[in-house]
């Protein structure tokens, strides 16, 4: 491992913090985010560290304080107030108590901050405060996991680190780990880091660059030893090829995924969840070693990952890739299965937590398939991303430890206890935003109406799939809305008058988020002409996208959503002119009639799949924000003219028309979506006018 450290962009970062945080903060800071930026060393919220200094009270008297991390705050892109400034004079007499609860040391750390709107400091923060250096650094290492969750693995901490590492041996995060850790400290005042069995590695100094340095120099030994000590390879018949897995992710993700989805009901919203495949070589040659199996099925590198990644991954040994209805028969076994093992790994440890929960999620976070990879699962993308690069680290480690010895991690009932305790627990809890953990496929995104689709589905928790056909239009929608949600945005080529590339676009969505909730049929062109003037080719062309395409979006999400086996909905954007048609505008009004005739067939067809097709028909939507109407670009010169209107005039022309005298935007049309798509009411084969109220238009 490399040291990442830069004078200059060091002199650069406290240039620009200093004269709001101090020179020792901005440094603080600055290395937090080199060790965030090597995922071998800390993942995501993982690994923390401090900075001691002071803090001026009201009397303007310096007092003791030290910026110790924010509990979950992700290094790599910490800002200087992610190290809340706790009193340290305070912190220090805590050691004299034989023990404090999580909940009472909560407590205190929140009622000692200096600024009552910090966050809350992490979990290990009395290690820091306990050990007297001015910068301590605290990862979760592979390298050195590798080494201390193995047989025997004190002597090789201490043959790999030298004999001025100090060894502590396992104790669950919190205060007794504090106080054992302040003790081997002081028995070694000269010891240059100090490792914990199945946990991480702290080391310490007088500057921000020491204690980075020094967390460099011991990992890069611990991957130097590890590497000099392996003498075994796992054995693979013939490993899997990475193509071969991909193509089975499509497939095997929606089951996986519909299995995991929790069904609606009145009483609760449907939740879905997000699948994220993990498909390396690493780990195909894991999962098809003749290992694989009793080493997947050993407990979690640290506890640290528990809440992510539950203490066991789902292992499904035989998977029948080729025969779909046995396949979902032995997903579904393996998941009740597993269900059944966590409730009673539950019943035997719940006497141990105090605030146990009666009600947890049973259901597996990680899965991992010979012939496939891993699944990891999330409550939405990010969530899923972290269960992912666990498990991918996981890997790493444990194949590592297979090179040289024997895998030994952490006894069950420590496992549980660290998995259900509250300061752990609170790392997950999140406010679900209506669609969370939905994801969104819209065809026809690039254009007004189906950008403001995008956006409110995206406002609203949902992964969406924005489509359209490619090139710079769709290129430009993706990566705007990217900037603003996320992980939760993707771009996906997709032409709805070639089955094929619908077809394509429904299974990239599948490997991207593990399936689809929502299809938005949305994509439609229009056409200018009296029925007497009207090429055929012309007519056609419109038939083609608007009735074709319509046909085609619909039979795919409707063999998507079965297989998925979770309903879904679909929701087609209509028009007024299906029930009002307007004159030179035969082509565009009776193609969509054919498309919202479509629509309603198909209401029929997938109810029995939970599947519910509904309609919003809407009426001269001109853009959203930059993005113009393809539709009103083409209609809109023809209309002008025939009624002298200039661009405003003609808008105003439709604002007045309608009851509401109500200018009709896109965000309107994208409202009665979300409608539909939230399932607020048991509807199907309906239609929602979004037109300010046009009495000839109104659906009966
Ligand atoms: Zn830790």
């Amino acid at each position: 491992m490399q040291s990442r450290w830069s004078d200059d962009d060091a002199r650069r970062f406290a240039d620009e913090h200093r004269a709001r945080w101090g020179e020792d903060l901005a440094l603080r800071t600055y290395t937090s985010r080199l060790l965030g930026a090597e995922p071998a060393l800390v993942l995501h919220g993982g690994g923390n560290t401090s900075v001691k200094g002071t803090v001026a009270n009201a009397f303007g008297d310096e007092v003791p304080a030290i910026f110790v991390k924010a509990s979950g705050r992700d290094m790599a892109s910490i800002e200087p107030d992610g190290h809340p400034a706790v009193d340290l004079e305070y912190l220090l007499k805590l050691r004299a108590l034989a023990d404090l609860t999580d909940e009472a040391m909560t407590n205190e750390l929140r009622t000692h901050l200096f600024d009552h709107r910090s966050p809350t400091p992490s979990l290990e923060t009395l290690v820091h405060a306990f050990i007297p250096k001015k910068y301590v650094d605290h990862t979760h290492a592979d390298a050195v996991l590798a080494l201390t969750n193995q047989v025997g693995a004190a002597n090789l901490v201490r043959e790999a680190l030298g004999e001025n590492v100090i060894v502590v041996d396992s104790i669950a995060p919190g205060f007794l780990l504090a106080k054992a850790a302040a003790a081997a400290f002081e028995a070694r005042p000269d010891g240059r880091g100090m490792v914990w069995m199945r946990h991480g590695i702290v080391t310490w100094g007088d500057t921000a660059r020491e204690a980075y340095e020094a967390m460099i120099e011991l990992v890069s030994r611990a991957e130097a030893f590890l590497k000099e000590k392996a003498s075994r390879t796992l054995r693979v018949d013939v490993p899997t090829p990475i193509d071969t897995a991909v193509g089975r992710v499509a497939r095997v993700a929606p089951i996986v995924r519909g299995l995991l989805t929790r069904r609606g009901d009145d009483a609760a919203p449907r939740r879905p969840v997000i699948v994220l495949p993990l498909v390396s070589a690493e780990a195909l040659v894991f999962v098809d070693s003749k290992e694989g199996r009793a080493l997947a099925l050993t407990p979690p590198l640290t506890s640290d990952h528990l809440i992510r990644t539950r203490a066991l991954p789902l292992w499904l040994g035989d998977a029948d890739y080729d025969d779909p209805a046995k396949l979902r028969v032995q997903i579904a076994t393996a998941v009740r299965e597993y269900e059944e093992q966590y409730h009673a790994y539950v019943a035997r440890h719940r006497s141990s937590v105090p605030d146990m929960p009666d009600a947890y999620d049973p259901s597996p976070r990680v899965l991992l398939m010979p012939g496939l990879g891993a699944l990891a699962v999330g409550a939405d993308a990010e969530a899923a991303a972290i269960a992912r690069d666990i498990a991918e680290h996981t890997i790493a480690v444990k194949t590592a430890v297979a090179a040289m010895g024997g895998y030994l991690g952490l006894p069950e009932r420590d496992l549980f206890k660290m998995e259900f305790r509250g300061f752990q627990q609170a790392k997950l809890r999140d406010v679900r935003a209506p669609l969370g953990g939905h994801v969104a496929l819209v065809t026809g995104a690039a254009g007004a109406i189906g950008a403001g689709v995008c956006q409110k589905l995206l406002e609203n928790g949902c992964h969406v799939a924005v489509t359209d056909l490619a090139g710079e239009r769709l290129d430009r929608m993706t990566a705007d809305l990217g900037a603003r949600f996320g992980p939760r945005v993707a771009g996906v080529p997709l032409d709805v008058t070639d089955p094929t590339s619908v077809a394509e676009a429904f299974a990239t969505v599948a490997r991207t988020w593990g399936g689809i909730d929502l299809v938005v049929v949305n994509a439609g062109i229009g056409l200018v002409s009296s029925l007497a003037e009207m090429a055929l080719e012309a007519f056609q062309k419109l038939e083609r996208v608007n009735v074709d395409g319509t046909l085609t979006v619909l039979a795919e999400a409707g063999r998507h959503f079965a297989h998925q086996g979770s309903g879904g909905d679909i929701v087609l954007v209509s028009t007024k002119n299906v029930f009002a048609p307007g004159a030179r505008f035969g082509a565009y009004s009776a193609t969509k009639a054919a498309a919202h005739q479509l629509a309603r067939i198909a209401s029929l067809e997938l109810a029995d799949l939970d599947v519910r097709v509904n309609m919003v028909s809407p009426d001269a939507v001109f853009s959203h924000g930059a993005v113009k109407s393809g539709l009103w670009a083409e209609v809109g010169p023809d209309r002008m003219k025939a009624r002298g209107l200039d661009e405003k005039g003609l808008e105003e022309y439709y604002r007045t028309r309608n009851l509401l005298k109500a200018r009709v935007t896109a965000e309107h049309v994208a409202n009665a979506v979300l409608f539909f798509a939230t399932r607020q009411t048991p509807t199907t084969g309906a239609t929602i006018p979004v037109d300010g109220g046009l009495p000839d238009a109104t659906p009966r």
